[in-house]
């Protein structure tokens, strides 16, 4: 697909942009380009363009404002000692996006579409790659309900864009085990539901047990799985991995209720690499908690795009503050292993690098 280039207004300075990159934050501050693709039920998709970034105009019945008809995906763009960029693994984000679009009956973009609107706009705003520490541009690729129809059915009309936004580090500055607030009065997702898509929706459900987390001093949510008492399944934006004292990663398994991170999958390989063994099945807070206690399980951590590889420090459920570890071995080996894989100081032996 051929893309058609847009530059009005100017985009702004190499002044400008070094100011915002100076201290980028995470989600606050977007690039000057915006990829975009259309898609009719009639044409199918067309149209592809990078323009410039600003406020888009949606019809007040866009099916997407009413029934949530969306899907969207997050990936980095990192910046190389040799002024080249690349992404990490984007023909999975790709099947990712197709995936949660067939479950929300969005169409499916070629996944060379998708891959070739990542570069047009790393390409018009590559002055905009962070190159410090622990920084990267984070891509949000996402495709949206546009018809104005207020019946519910699947929108024939939908587009697709792509923002792109200078990203520091997740939990700011550096690496602090988190506090992991349990959620009880709230589920994620069920089996036959949405789980598994990376859909606004899940992430709208999840906002009122973050902000209970929030106020309990926690930085992330944990959600169980509503039909096996005490099962873990994700955090709200992460997946979870423990480590053992004899040489296992235990994870959650794929059941259809929690998103298949990319970062999930690759640590997995890596782990792998290692020669620790990999368990993906059931497992309970109990485990965890009793694990911690009697010292076969030695460190837990989060991951995900957006935070990498993070440390999990304690668990609070309700009143009680339970599986406490810290910063451990395996957590920062597997974390410096992934950072270097991803910023170029560590060899791609998986060829997971896609330069942009
Ligand atoms: N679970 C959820 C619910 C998420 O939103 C994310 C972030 N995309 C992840 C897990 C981790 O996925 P990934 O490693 O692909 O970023």
């Amino acid at each position: 697909m051929q893309f058609e280039i847009s530059d009005h207004p100017a985009p702004r300075s190499a002044e400008q942009i070094q100011k915002v990159l100076a201290d980028p934050g995470f989600g606050v501050n977007f690039t000057d380009h915006t990829a975009v693709i259309d898609w009719t039920d009639q044409d199918g998709w067309h149209n592809a363009r990078v323009e410039p970034y600003g406020p888009i105009t949606l019809d007040p019945a866009a099916a997407v404002l009413h029934y949530s008809q969306e899907v969207f995906e997050g990936m980095k763009a990192y910046l190389h000692s040799d002024g080249s960029i690349y992404t990490f693994r984007p023909h999975a984000n790709a099947a990712r996006m197709n995936k949660s679009a067939r479950r929300m009956a969005l169409p499916e973009l070629d996944e060379h579409d998708f891959v070739a609107s990542l570069e047009q706009l790393v390409t018009a705003d590559k002055a905009w790659v962070p190159g410090g520490e622990g920084e990267a541009l984070y891509l949000r690729p996402f495709m949206f309900a546009t018809e104005a129809f207020l019946g519910v059915r699947a929108a024939k009309e939908v587009s697709y864009r792509v923002i792109a936004s200078p990203a520091g580090n997740y939990f700011g500055g550096e690496l602090k085990p988190v506090r992991i607030w349990v959620s009880r009065d709230y589920v994620r997702a069920a089996p036959g539901g949405t789980g598994e898509a990376k859909t606004g929706g899940n992430y709208a459900g999840s906002l009122v047990a973050q902000q209970q987390a929030a106020e309990k001093g926690c930085q992330q949510v944990l959600f169980l799985d509503p039909l096996h008492e005490n099962a873990v399944e994700e955090l709200g934006g992460m997946n979870v991995f423990l480590v053992t004292n004899d040489g296992r990663l235990l994870t959650p398994e794929l059941t259809g209720t929690i998103l298949e991170g990319i970062t999930r999958s690759s640590v997995i390989q890596l782990a792998k690499d290692r020669g620790l063994t990999v368990e993906e099945r059931r497992i309970t807070l109990d485990e965890w908690d009793q694990g911690v206690r009697n010292g076969q399980i030695t460190e837990a951590f989060a991951c995900g795009t957006a935070a990498v590889i993070t440390p999990i420090g304690e668990l609070v459920d309700g009143e009680h503050s339970i599986a406490s570890t810290g910063t451990g071995e395996v957590t920062q080996a597997l974390r410096e292993e992934l950072l270097g894989i991803q910023t170029g100081t560590v060899e791609d032996r998986h060829g997971w690098l896609h330069r942009l």
